[in-house]
């Protein structure tokens, strides 16, 4: 079989180049090996008409005013700015670290303009490599040794089961530390939770007469058998190669979901667990869409080795076999037959922002 564009996977990395692409007037098929596309910000309403966010908690947010106009495109967002709690020491206080977090945890009110030299005595107190080399060094070089223990050490221990000192600067800096009482977990300009769900804004998406979509279709059990001009890949790195520079890691989640005849279980649509129980963060949410209902259903997330890959693993190890497969793809892509692109194919710690502005970017030169 014949075709002009192959896209691999019908998440945000291949439905936006889709839609790109078939907007130009190219003829594009889509292979998903779900039975659903979306890939994992899939939604669905459950029994009680509340929307469940089938593999994790998804929050849109950006700064990146081309992407915004794009999704607001395909969908209306509901007004929705994410606040997550943390249990410390038997309190929920609020995280991000904050000026109200420093209160409850350190039992003093200080006021804005000095938090920045009480952060400046708790971070001389404290030891870490300078420059920072992993996670840990940069979170004690900003909040010192308490804060790190309260708040990261053992959270990152469960997501990523292994020491925060093998992990990437880089995972740490997704977290902000802010001065003011903010107790928003995003400052980014546009944010919000699409109106009809994260499915409906990629069934939206994707409904254009250019783009046929294969559900339940393994890539590797037909690639010999299409022959595309172009083939957009979106799925894992190493997988595409044969795993001949050895296997990449990949962090999953067993997501347990549980529904309470209860109006509300918690104030916020997440808590997170730092030091107490097995679970890292429990999400309840009905909060993203304001649903009223009588009961409400949350989802308890359990980190592990195996499973859906959700997401990347930043460790030097893996680092260092990513340029090799990315050399690879260099070439590939040199050669015009192919883009990787998205969270997998790339083997990057994307948000969902980031993955349609590169989309959006890089569709345009095919
Ligand atoms: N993190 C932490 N404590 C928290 C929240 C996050 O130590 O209460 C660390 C943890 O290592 C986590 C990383 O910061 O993996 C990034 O957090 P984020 O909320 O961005 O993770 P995601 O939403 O991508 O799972």
């Amino acid at each position: 079989m014949n075709c002009d564009l192959l896209i691999v996977g019908a998440g945000l990395a291949g439905s936006t180049v889709a839609r790109m692409l078939a907007e130009k007037g190219r003829k594009v098929l889509i292979v998903e090996q779900h039975k659903h596309i979306a890939g994992h910000c899939y939604d669905y309403k459950d029994q009680e008409g509340i929307t469940v966010h089938k593999y994790g908690p998804h929050i849109f947010h950006t700064n990146n005013k081309k992407v915004w106009d794009f999704v607001n495109r395909f969908t209306e967002f509901n007004y929705y700015q994410h606040r997550v709690l943390s249990y410390a020491d038997g309190n929920y206080v609020p995280f991000p670290i904050n000026r109200d977090t420093i209160k409850e945890v350190f039992g003093i009110e200080i006021p804005t303009f000095e938090i920045n030299e009480f952060l400046k005595k708790e971070v001389e107190k404290s030891k870490f490599n300078d420059p920072p080399k992993n996670f840990k060094d940069v979170v004690v070089s900003q909040v010192g040794e308490k804060l790190y223990e309260t708040f990261f050490k053992n959270y990152t221990w469960k997501q990523w089961g292994r020491d925060p000192q093998e992990l990437a600067p880089e995972v740490a800096k997704r977290i902000p530390v802010r001065e003011n009482r903010d107790k928003r977990y995003f400052s980014d300009k546009y944010q919000g939770i699409p109106k009809n769900g994260y499915a409906q804004m990629v069934e939206n998406m994707l409904d254009h007469e250019n783009i046929s979509i294969l559900l339940g279709m393994n890539y590797f059990d037909i690639k010999d058998q299409i022959k595309a001009n172009i083939t957009i890949y979106t799925g894992e790195l190493d997988r595409f190669f044969d795993y001949k520079y050895g296997k990449l890691e990949y962090r999953s989640l067993e997501l347990r979901l549980k529904t309470f005849d209860q109006e509300y279980y918690q104030p916020v649509a997440t808590v997170n667990y730092p030091n107490d129980y097995d679970w890292t963060r429990i999400t309840e949410f009905k909060h993203f869409l304001n649903e009223k209902t009588n009961k409400t259903t949350v989802c308890f997330e359990y980190p592990k080795a195996e499973g859906e890959p959700y997401y990347i693993v930043m460790t030097d190890e893996n680092m260092k076999k990513r340029e090799q497969y990315m050399e690879e793809v260099k070439k590939l892509e040199e050669q015009g037959n192919f883009l990787f692109v998205g969270r997998l194919a790339e083997y990057k710690y994307y948000n969902m922002d980031q993955v349609i502005g590169e989309a959006l970017t890089r569709s345009v030169r095919i």
